[in-house]
């Protein structure tokens, strides 16, 4: 159903789901929205959207929505609705109450990617000028972390070296861990225009996506490798290029750093990368990978675009890493058409953090252990920075269960539903004593909180979205919010109740603060955005409109880094008792955890997830298409329906995270990224087998 009626003014304003950032007009009639139409202004979009973007927006309206605080004593208490003083005094009290108990590194926040970069900005200062502690985590410790860490450290930055419209100009595509089709639609129409243009694609991922063959377009090469062997299959492809003398040294020479490419080069010429010596590991033919690696090299601009399925691994960092090696040793960074492009899964992962959510890093990506950049801000916020990084997502939870981390404001994120080892996170959450939840829905962590503060949606707030191309898109108030205030305005309240003096009337002052503390968006302003449209950061007095494509003349470190690459076998195993290996990914009409596309009458409904099984899997077990099954791994077990097909290879099952009633996350394991802890969601061993339904 579609509301339909004759509007009388529109806003401009930025879609909320994926790292596109698709620019809408949001036509009103008076308060009502009576539709989303793709803005034909829209640097990311031109004009284009999806089903997500153009029609499930009705989340915003929903009737499970809350517009009024509550609180309860305990978790075993109903909620009882207070007023908004009623509910900050009681956080802030219990909050100041935990750190003079157990110290002032018992509490801390999570932040949210899919709120604005000001809202976000403003709730790791809270952590650190208000609690006093780096204990500040995001949502996307669970997604992009490694491209965080494996981009900054051989690169200099830890963010997509392109814009969209580079693509124009790419004669050779990796895709690699990512479904652009379903997860980023509108990109990937602009990928699939230009394969249909005669460019070449390699599709590295166990799974047949769309892209590898759809109408007019076939990929050259797609290497269906075994979940947990991206690092064996990005060496096997840097193996062959450095070997039969395909790298391009005057590149190398000249960007990046010698003698550390000729320690490099010597430690991935060793036969035992070869895609022969790997090939019964991956479980990719060698001499497909050859030619890829040929063709990669050889092809002309070459550009890698990668996602989840190359970060949410225990070598995530690493397969982000080799992929800069392969970008670097082929020469392709630094102008249109190349580049290494992580396709962000959520609006503003990459502004989440740009503005320094993390525990270790100021906005800007600079370390908290660097006394220089903690005195800019000492000076802005009139407090003294902890030195010590803080307590990640999944730190923070460890501690809780061991009894020294108390208390957590968590904004816009549901990581019961979301976070790996569904089990621990509940554990951690119940050993908490003050647990707030901000949020538009009561989602399934605010079982365990004690606080449940009302958020806004998109639609009632201004405020800036980075999409995945580092591009800063305004956000605009569309309506009134609905609980009375934008969630900046809450986590102010919330920071003044316990003893701040923030005084922001308007988003665009936080981001005044941004560019006065942060070298990269020196020259950003709510201004500048506004005639521009939009700002590509950096943005400074050296590219004071922007950078469209980063490393042009050097990269940001300086000279390029080499950084070996080992491949280190994940400890999730497969064996006679979980024979298969399971790996997650997304539906175009769905969105993560569902939160708001569960809640839109205007999208198509699926009202399960699904587990993808090969034919032959299936028939092993007498399972038929549509029968329900009971999916286990060694942390537990659920029941979905089984869909046989071939898209996925025998030994490998496939299932979407959309709907708590499957609740995914039951079955992952806690294992995660050695640099950053993002979670391995991507490879666990499960068994499969029939079952008499849910
Ligand atoms: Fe929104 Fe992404 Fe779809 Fe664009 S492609 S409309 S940003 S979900």
């Amino acid at each position: 159903v579609i509301e339909m009626g004759t509007p009388d003014r529109s806003v401009v304003t930025t879609c909320a789901y994926c790292g596109v950032g698709c620019s809408f007009k949001a036509e009103m009639q008076g308060d009502k929205l009576v539709r989303m139409v793709p803005y034909k202004h829209g640097k990311a979009n031109r004009g284009h959207s999806c089903v997500k973007g153009r029609f499930a927006y009705g989340y915003a309206n929903h009737k499970e929505r809350i517009l009024n605080p509550m609180i309860r004593e305990t978790i075993n208490d109903p909620w009882r609705e207070v007023s908004w003083d009623e509910a900050l005094t009681f956080a802030s009290t219990r909050l100041r109450g935990l750190q003079e108990k157990y110290g002032r590194r018992s509490i801390g926040v999570i932040t949210s990617s899919r709120c604005t970069n000001e809202e976000t900005f403003l709730v790791q200062k809270l952590a650190r000028a208000v609690f006093m502690n780096n204990n500040t985590d995001t949502c996307a410790r669970v997604c992009h972390s490694p491209t965080g860490y494996g981009l900054g450290q051989t690169f200099g930055t830890s963010a997509g070296t392109q814009d969209f419209d580079s693509v124009e100009d790419t004669d050779v595509m990796i895709v690699i861990g990512a479904n652009p089709t379903d997860a980023h639609p509108v990109f990937a129409s602009r990928m699939k225009k230009r394969l249909r243009q005669g460019a070449k694609l390699i599709v590295i991922d166990p799974r047949r996506i769309d892209l590898v063959k759809s109408a007019h377009i076939k990929a050259s090469h797609h290497l269906p490798l075994r979940p947990g062997t991206n690092v064996a299959v990005v060496s096997a492809l840097a193996h062959v290029i450095v070997t039969e003398g395909l790298a391009n040294e005057s590149f190398i020479k000249e960007r990046c750093d010698w003698d550390e490419f000729r320690e490099y080069a010597e430690f991935i010429s060793d036969p035992r990368h070869s895609p022969e010596a790997t090939e019964s590991l991956t479980g990719v033919p060698a001499e497909e990978l050859r030619k890829a690696a040929r063709l990669f090299a050889t092809g002309g601009n070459g550009a890698i675009y990668y996602g989840l399925g190359v970060t949410e691994h225990s070598q995530g960092s690493t397969t982000v890493i080799g992929i800069a090696n392969l970008a670097m040793m082929t020469g392709n960074i630094g102008r249109r058409g190349v580049g290494v492009n992580p396709l962000r899964g959520q609006n503003n992962v990459q502004g989440s953090c740009d503005m320094g959510s993390f525990p270790h890093e100021l906005p800007g990506y600079r370390h908290v252990k660097n006394g220089d950049v903690r005195e800019i801000f000492e000076k802005m916020w009139g407090v003294e920075i902890d030195p010590e990084p803080g307590l990640r997502i999944t730190n923070m939870l460890d501690a809780a269960v061991d009894g020294s981390f108390k208390g957590l404001y968590c904004q816009g994120e549901d990581i019961l539903q979301s976070d790996p080892d569904t089990h621990h996170v509940a554990a951690g959450l119940a050993a908490m004593e003050c647990v707030i939840v901000h949020d538009l829905f009561l989602n399934e962590t605010a079982n365990y909180a004690h606080v449940f503060l009302p958020g806004s949606s998109f639609l009632e707030k201004d405020g800036t979205f980075t999409n995945a191309e580092r591009r800063i898109n305004m956000v605009r108030k569309v309506m009134a919010p609905k609980n009375g205030y934008a969630d900046w305005e809450v986590t102010q309240m919330l920071a003044n109740a316990m003893g701040a003096e923030w005084t922001y009337t308007h988003p665009s002052q936080i981001m005044a603060e941004v560019a006065a503390t942060t070298p990269s968006f020196a020259n950003v302003t709510y201004e500048k955005i506004e005639t521009m449209g939009s700002v590509q950061w950096p943005c400074n007095d050296n590219a004071p409109d922007g950078t469209p494509l980063m490393h042009v003349d050097g990269f940001v470190r300086g000279k390029g880094r080499f950084i070996v690459t080992e491949y280190v076998a994940t400890d999730e195993k497969s064996g006679p008792r979980f024979p298969l290996l399971l790996t997650t990914g997304r539906i175009l009409s769905q969105y993560n955890v569902g939160a708001q596309t569960r809640r839109t009458a205007n999208v198509v409904w699926h009202d399960q997830d699904v587990l993808e099984i090969h034919p032959h899997d299936a028939e092993v077990r007498g399972v038929k298409d549509g029968d329900f099954v009971r999916l286990a791994s060694r942390s537990g077990d659920t029941t979905l329906k089984a869909k046989i097909t071939d898209r996925v290879s025998p030994g490998v099952v496939y299932t979407t995270f959309h709907h708590p009633n499957t609740q995914a996350n039951v079955i992952t394991t806690d294992f995660s990224d050695w640099a950053t802890n993002c979670p391995e969601y991507k490879v666990t061993a499960v068994q499969v087998a029939l079952s008499n339904g849910p």
